[in-house]
């Protein structure tokens, strides 16, 4: 590419750099073509910035390299691990004209202590290349997977602080040092980190800076050292059927309380509204329920799920343990939700197993659908056993998107269309019904049911999910999603219900707030990276606020 010269005479400040990029990184990790760069602009709304170009950095020497010289010509960069923030912008930069820097050929698993299950992992390891690394040497270790299956990063969604389905569910409260290359092109490291990771003690001394980089954009992240919990002899599921919706305030206070007296023996709760699992059962519409266009209304959505075997909340937990612990555990269960639900059943993988296989001799449509509840359902519990699996993408495809033939699931690039709402909710049966009857009515009036699921992060609050699911190939819709999540965002916000995390158009939303909490951050940001040369504007205000 020959270099276009300036107002002054002076060359672009891109061609300069991308020549010279071009003497440090192979053709193959430099993109600039129009149709390789939609790529990365694609997401799983209209959302869409313009990155001027995306570099393929292999190694940390090549993203410091490269980092000096976007500083040298004042371009701004934005690193993605595998880009797959579905529902959260995807590989979009908050702002065009980025240099995105993807790193998924930095794919190196640099240490691992079979001892104490640390690892330590570079931005394009995803969670399928985990699990085939442990697999191949024997470790029974559980990759920290999530509902987005396989083909994500563990570093990327971290950094999120994304949150998952294993006993270590929350993700970056499971990382124990990192290794980051700072806009000046300091390679940071955490205190007690050398190069194998360290021993797991993620304090250090002094203040604790690594949570700079989760939502933090303040430095390129070019290593993690995550601590993976063991497999324990029993995994189990528990489901339970909440039928009344107004049973739910006690629902909650129940649930809590299991999750108290229970400990680390129980994962996590799931509670999953009637409006959810329509969502999650109606993709491959093979429960018989007619696609819809418009909002059926709560009584509507519960008469539907009741009708597919469901309820108005439907519950899900995971005990890990020995033998022993499980049993107890399943007595505590019991005793609890038992005394609340309609009905509990336990299930491990290999009880779902054994019924799958048994269906597929059964002839008649009726045991084809159980076989294919069943196969789902094991695979749910794959994934609880840390052994990513797709099973819970399909969600994305509700309204539009369609995967091409032989191709891998990307709801960004086959046309989804979806706006996660994540607010965090206390534990508290007053605040779950607050917080439910606010979101249903907002989503009513835009044209939604409120698909929500509440996880449990603690037995002190739930994250909520909910997913805004729309067409995405026609405009209407799109607006019609944009202004459902806003509307969410602003109720939400007025009675405390604030977001763990945000899609990146919305980044302005919570960073323009002139709280001392965001003055601090830009602070920071202006002190670590006064050029906003890292993701400018993704998690703080823009500069010149
Ligand atoms: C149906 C469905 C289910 C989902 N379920 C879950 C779930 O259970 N849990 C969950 O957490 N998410 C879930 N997601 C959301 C999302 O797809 C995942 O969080 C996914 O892992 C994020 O993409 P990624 O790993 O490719 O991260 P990336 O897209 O690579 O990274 C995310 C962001 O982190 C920052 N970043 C990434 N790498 C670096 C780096 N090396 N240095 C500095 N900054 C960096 C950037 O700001 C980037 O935009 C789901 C999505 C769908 C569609």
């Amino acid at each position: 590419m020959s270099a276009t010269a300036g107002a002054e005479g002076a060359p672009d400040p891109l061609d300069a750099a991308l020549l010279a990029w071009r003497s440090i990184l192979p053709e193959a990790g430099i993109l600039t073509a129009p149709a390789q760069l939609a790529a990365y602009q694609a997401d799983t709304s209209d959302f869409s910035q313009a990155p001027s170009a995306v570099l393929k950095p292999a190694s940390r020497d090549q993203v410091r390299q490269v980092l000096a010289i976007a500083r040298e010509h004042g371009l701004p960069v934005h690193p993605i691990s595998t880009g797959h923030n579905w529902g959260y912008g995807s590989a979009n930069a908050y702002v065009a004209g980025c240099v995105v820097l993807d790193l998924s050929g930095m794919t190196a698993i640099r240490h691992f202590e079979p001892e104490l299950g640390l690892v330590t992992l570079e931005p394009g390891v995803t969670q399928a290349m985990l699990r085939d690394w442990l697999d191949a040497r024997g470790f029974r270790f559980m990759v920290p997977t999530t509902g987005a299956g396989p083909r994500c990063s563990l570093v990327g969604n971290a950094l999120e602080r994304g949150y998952g389905l294993t006993p270590h569910a929350d993700h970056f409260a499971a990382v124990t040092a990192l290794e980051a290359v700072l806009p000046d092109g300091t390679v940071y490291r955490s205190p007690l980190a050398d190069e194998a990771g360290g021993s797991g003690f993620r304090w250090g001394v002094g203040p604790y800076l690594d949570g700079l980089f989760s939502q933090g954009s303040l430095g390129v992240v070019t290593a993690m050292t995550i601590a993976l919990a063991a497999r324990p002899a029993r995994v189990e599921t528990f489901y339970f059927w909440i039928d009344r919706d107004a049973d739910l305030e006690h629902c909650v206070a129940v649930v809590r309380d299991t999750l108290r007296d229970a400990g680390s023996s129980i994962g996590g709760i799931n509670l999953i509204s009637a409006a959810r699992f329509l969502a999650m059962a109606e993709h491959e519409r093979e429960h018989g329920l007619a696609p819809r266009a418009r909002p059926l209304g709560q009584a509507e959505v519960e008469a539907r799920a009741k009708a597919a075997g469901a309820a108005a909340w439907m519950g899900i937990g995971a005990i890990y343990g020995t033998a022993a612990h499980a049993a107890a555990t399943r007595k505590l269960v019991r005793a609890r939700i038992g005394g609340i639900a309609r009905r509990l059943v336990f299930a491990t993988r290999g009880k779902a197993r054994l019924m799958e296989r048994a269906m597929a001799w059964l002839p008649g449509e009726r045991s084809r659908r159980l076989g294919r509840t069943l196969r789902l359902m094991r695979e749910g519990l794959e994934l609880l056993e840390g052994q990513p699996r797709e099973v819970a993408l399909p969600l994305a495809y509700l309204r539009s998107g369609k995967t091409p033939e032989g191709q891998p699931r990307n709801p960004a690039h086959d046309g989804c269309g979806l706006l996660w709402y994540a607010p965090i909710v206390a534990m508290t049966g007053t605040r779950a019904r607050e917080f439910v009857d606010i979101a249903r009515a907002i989503c009513l009036e835009h044209g939604f049911d409120a698909s929500i699921t509440l996880s449990s992060l603690s037995e002190r609050c739930f994250d909520c999910t909910l997913p805004i699911l729309f067409d995405r190939h026609d405009p209407a819709d799109c607006a019609r999603a944009d202004a459902c999540w806003r509307a969410l965002y602003h109720a939400g916000l007025a009675r405390g219900f604030r977001p763990y995390r945000v899609h990146a158009r919305y980044a302005q939303l919570l960073a323009s707030e002139a709280t001392p909490f965001w003055t601090a951050v830009d602070t920071i940001k202006r002190a670590l990276d006064p050029d906003d040369l890292v993701s400018p504007g993704r998690w703080q205000a823009r500069a010149g606020r």
